[in-house]
């Protein structure tokens, strides 16, 4: 690190703290040897989100203030805080992050948006499946109200990852009995 008052490139660091508001970024005081004057530099960690690819194939950046819209348009003058919104999207970027994949198609963020609005605001969550889904009938509309009012059916409703291993152990019963009675009739 080159000193910014003479350019001397033998800067020492005399003091580092962690900072930022997750605790992601390094302040750290640095002292010129030649010049002696102090300077501050921060490390920030760079997170790299994975391209989103839509149902058209095109391939776009990740943007926090795109998935805030859809957010805020789906819970507008709804009862939800900001700092809630703020908690759904570090969970979706979490797991963006915690995929590992250089792609996500926009489907899966969608699935993990209408996910977060279940547990936020119902009404919210109506507004956002309506449109994302567009759904084709009044019957479709139908199931995934009717979704929405049974909890038992969360799991599965929001994908696995989402589902504990005893719903999904739940479910997985419950498919053998239709099976079997399926198989009866
Ligand atoms: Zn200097």
């Amino acid at each position: 690190m080159k000193c910014p008052y003479c350019g001397n490139a033998d800067t020492q660091v005399v003091d580092s703290r962690t900072s930022g508001d997750h605790g992601d970024a390094v302040r750290r005081r640095r002292q010129c040897g030649a010049c002696h004057k102090r300077f501050t530099t921060y490390e920030q960690v760079e997170l790299s989100f994975p391209a989103v690819v839509k149902k058209n194939g095109a391939r776009v950046e990740y943007k926090r203030s795109k998935l805030l819209g859809s957010l805020n348009l789906a819970l507008r003058k709804r009862p939800v805080t900001s700092e809630q919104i703020d908690q759904a999207i570090a969970r979706i970027e979490e797991k963006l992050i915690g995929l590992a994949q250089r792609e996500v198609t926009s489907d899966t963020i969608g699935q993990w948006v209408m996910a977060e609005l279940k547990q936020l605001d119902p009404v919210a969550y109506i507004r956002f499946a309506s449109v994302y889904n567009s759904f084709e009938d009044l019957q479709s509309f139908a199931d995934a109200i009717g979704d929405f009012l049974k909890p038992a059916k969360r799991g599965r409703a929001q994908g696995n990852a989402q589902g504990t291993a005893q719903e999904k152990a739940q479910d997985k019963v419950q498919d053998r009995a239709q099976d079997k009675t399926q198989d009866k009739a």
